[in-house]
């Protein structure tokens, strides 16, 4: 019973660990799992009694074109990786579990979705809020995991929790990445090895721009302009967007101060990959 498929089965086991008087955390994922996937469920273990992990490649988040058809799906492998992070349970619904016949309601918030990946991925987030949404309501945890990789969707999720009065908590983790920089992301097995050594220019220029912004640089403009001369240096690389914003309401900014973002979306082939840098400016 570590693979849990119906909405109905999940909320049983939930209601029976929460009787005892457990602490719940959830993970959502799409699977694929990676060392990113299990720092996130490692956390929720240390501070929950009780882990869901949520494996569901949630067809409303995809837009057309994208890649929702190939995206790699591996259950069996996810599940025992899943386990050996301290899961106590895998949510693997199928698409009618959680869309039926007839399924009509979405969960959209707006403004923050307007730029960045929501600019670029039109619907996108409507499909994220929506099934995390449901995953709240399916699960009822006391604490939500999400990996600062999407730094976007962190902000979206916990604007989405506070409109909505729910009653839990979202605890964004750090970005985990390989050993030369790249991000860790279930996409970067697209990459033929070309794109992923060109993909590399990704979190070098991110670790430039901190280096420089640590150096005194307060000019968005200047880091965003040395961020996208610096990426198109490498002939693999189609930007998609490059941008210095606030970190806690994504706005524009010019002059650094306070937490700053700094977040790209680049296509190398066929693959979009993202990335980005949360910095505190002293
Ligand atoms: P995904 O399966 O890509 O939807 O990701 C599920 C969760 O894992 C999301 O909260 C992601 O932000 C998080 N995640 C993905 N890649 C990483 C990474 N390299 N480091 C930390 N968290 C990650």
């Amino acid at each position: 019973m570590f693979v849990v498929e119906a909405v109905k089965k999940i909320r049983e086991v939930i209601e029976k660990e929460k009787r005892e008087g457990k602490k719940i955390g959830l993970v959502p994922t799409m699977g694929y799992l990676h060392e990113g996937h299990l720092s996130l469920i490692r956390k929720a273990k240390e501070e929950n009694d009780f882990v869901v992990v949520s494996v569901f490649v949630n067809p409303t988040q995809f837009g057309e074109g994208e890649d929702y058809e190939s995206y790699p799906r591996e259950l069996e492998r996810d599940s025992k990786l899943a386990k050996s992070a301290g899961a106590d349970l895998v949510f693997h619904p199928s698409v009618a579990e959680m869309y039926p016949k007839g399924y009509n309601t979405y969960v959209e918030t707006y403004k923050i979705t307007d730029k960045l990946c929501g600019a670029s991925r039109p619907g996108h987030f409507r499909g994220v809020t929506t099934v995390v949404c449901k995953l709240f309501n399916i699960v009822v945890p006391h604490r939500a995991y999400f990996g600062q990789k999407d730094a976007q969707q962190v902000v979206v999720i916990k604007q989405m929790v506070r409109d909505l009065n729910m009653d839990l908590e979202i605890i964004p983790c750090p970005i985990v990445r390989e050993e030369d920089g790249i991000a860790l992301s279930s996409r970067n097995t697209y990459l033929n090895d070309e794109e992923r050594k060109a993909g590399l220019i990704l979190s070098k220029s991110l670790f430039k721009s901190k280096e420089m912004i640590e150096n005194g640089e307060r000019d968005g403009l200047k880091i965003k302009d040395f961020i996208i001369n610096n990426i198109q240096t490498e002939p693999l690389a189609k930007i998609d967007y490059v941008e210095v914003v606030d970190a806690e309401n994504l706005q524009d900014i010019e002059k650094l101060q306070g937490e700053v973002l700094i977040a790209l979306a680049v296509k190398f082939g066929n693959t979009r990959l993202i990335d980005n840098m949360r910095i505190k400016i002293s």
